[in-house]
């Protein structure tokens, strides 16, 4: 089975570099079937990025396997909040103060305590949501102490053309400032590069489903 094989592959890889890296299997778009055999080596954390998807093909596995941790890693749209909270462990997009809100106040309502990274636009690029580089300070102080939302680190998408390494280094510099520890960056194509800018969650999906990536 060609997903347990580059999984395994890549988990040697960073193993050799640093035992405080965790990878998150993005399953987006994937079947249970080339799924189900990764859960079975006990592999904790997976990541989707639509909530419909996710609820579909989670919602009876995480149900028996209590200790498995999802993630949404793609844009929150306010109006899917409540299925979020239901479902995920961990956010990667928190993006906007209305969205921190509305989460708090459904964190609230279930008595549920989600991990959030705040996603930056770190490429500062029109298209992309995520917070500003020059409001990240204040809007981390407004969800840690106004909505009392377990900020744990930052997460970015990197330019498509361009060194990731140039945005992952910026990210960690904003980390540090900030005084936040987790690290949510690297992904196929450049998780190697982000393991040496002190990453701690990398979102990996091509690299571990396509047949022939290793
Ligand atoms: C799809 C996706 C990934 C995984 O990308 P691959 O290139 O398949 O490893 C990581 N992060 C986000 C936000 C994604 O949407």
């Amino acid at each position: 089975m060609y997903q347990l094989k580059n999984l395994e592959c890549i988990k040697k890889k960073i193993a050799a570099i640093s035992n405080s890296i965790k990878i998150i299997v993005v399953t987006k778009g994937q079947p249970m079937e080339v799924i189900q055999p990764i859960i079975k080596t006990g592999h904790l954390h997976y990541g989707e990025n639509r909530i419909q998807e996710a609820m579909v093909k989670w919602k009876n596995i995480i149900a028996v396997n209590t200790n498995i941790n999802l993630h949404l890693i793609g844009h929150l749209q306010t109006n899917k909040v409540k299925e979020a909270v239901n479902l995920f462990n961990y956010i990667h997009t928190l993006d906007s103060e209305k969205l921190a809100k509305l989460l708090s106040a459904e964190e609230e309502k279930k008595n549920k305590r989600i991990k959030y990274f705040i996603q930056i636009n770190i490429g500062n690029e029109t298209q992309k949501t995520g917070i500003k580089i020059e409001h990240v300070s204040e809007f981390k102080e407004y969800c840690l102490n106004s909505l009392k939302l377990n900020v744990i680190g930052l997460m970015c998408i990197p330019p498509a053309k361009g060194d990731s390494s140039f945005f992952f280094n910026k990210l960690l510099a904003i980390a540090k400032e900030e005084n936040l520890s987790e690290l949510s960056m690297g992904m196929s194509d450049d998780y190697e590069t982000a393991t040496q800018y002190g990453t701690t969650y990398l979102r990996i999906g091509r690299a571990i489903f396509s047949e022939h990536s290793q």
